[in-house]
């Protein structure tokens, strides 16, 4: 049976040991049964250049050239499920909201499609489904946990780099991961591991050994000063939505978009069957 989390949940994606294999790429698809989202191959690894209504969770491949070699530098890209959340802000049917497990959701039932959401979130995550014109994202795999199992992402991950658990255990061993990156990576730091940053911190955190910019995050996420400034009162949208059509006004404060390194490719086939994820 099913029991609500009431105590805050946590992700940590430990860079330093990922392999960018996109085995969680592929068991989040499985899990919440999206279909396949096919990209043309342009020359790069990175499989798709952004989040879509169809691809919750996408590995950015940041290439580089290091002591003359190529090189990567990966993160798991998913929603943030941010302390203080600008979707939430945003949104003028109050779709969305922040669970007592920390993870933010989406109340389908109330969600216009208007677009919002899309429009403001700092990490460009949320994406409208066109034709049934609701909001899209990663739920932490709310089911599931409820349910006694960990998300479908970091249980399949096979370098052991996606941890899952409570929000006081994933803080307590970001830190001390950190202590020991520092000895080999000097740029080694904690991204989202609250309250460091304007918004909160989050319960998606990192341990990255470089600066975040190097991933593609943003170094200082905040609160956008438009939703500041109006305190999140954005204009009521019709009934049945506008479909996603959002002014170049508000799509002017949406905020740097992540993970638009050049994708390129086609989804991950995979032999996992959802049993393999599952518990
Ligand atoms: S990352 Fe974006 S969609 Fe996710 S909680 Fe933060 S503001 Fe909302
Ligand atoms: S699409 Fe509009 S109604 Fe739906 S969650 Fe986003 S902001 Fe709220
Ligand atoms: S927690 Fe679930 S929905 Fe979110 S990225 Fe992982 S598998 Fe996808």
């Amino acid at each position: 049976m099913a029991t609500e989390i009431t105590a805050p949940i946590a992700m940590l994606h430990d860079v330093s040991k990922c392999s960018g294999c996109r085995a969680c790429m592929v068991a989040c698809k499985q899990w919440k049964d999206l279909p396949a989202d096919p990209t043309p191959f342009d020359g790069q690894f990175q499989s798709h250049k952004e989040l879509s209504p169809k691809t919750y969770n996408l590995l950015i491949m940041k290439e580089y050239y290091r002591h003359g070699r190529l090189d990567w530098n990966f993160l798991k890209y998913q929603c943030m499920h941010c302390g203080d959340a600008t979707c939430i802000k945003a949104c003028p049917s109050k779709a969305l909201y922040k669970s007592d497990s920390g993870a933010v959701l989406l109340d389908e039932a109330k969600c216009v499609g208007c677009g919002y959401c899309e429009a403001y979130c700092q990490y460009q995550v949320p994406k409208i489904d066109k034709e049934r014109k609701k909001s899209t994202k990663c739920n932490f795999c709310i089911d599931r946990v409820e349910n006694g199992m960990e998300p479908s992402c970091s249980k399949i991950c096979v370098t052991d780099c996606i941890s899952f658990g409570s929000l006081e255990d994933m803080q307590a061993k970001a830190e001390a991961r950190l202590l020991v990156l520092k000895k080999d990576f000097p740029m080694a730091n904690l991204y989202n591991v609250r309250p460091n940053n304007g918004i909160l911190g989050a319960n998606m955190m990192y341990i990255l050994t470089d600066a975040p910019a190097t991933y593609g995050l943003l170094e200082d996420p905040k609160i956008p000063l438009s939703i500041t400034l109006t305190g999140g009162a954005v204009p009521e949208v019709p009934e049945g939505g506008l479909g996603a059509k959002v002014s170049p006004v508000h799509t002017a404060f949406a905020g740097v978009v992540v993970g638009a390194a050049v994708g390129a490719g086609v989804v991950l086939s995979s032999k996992l069957s959802k049993e393999t994820i599952d518990e």
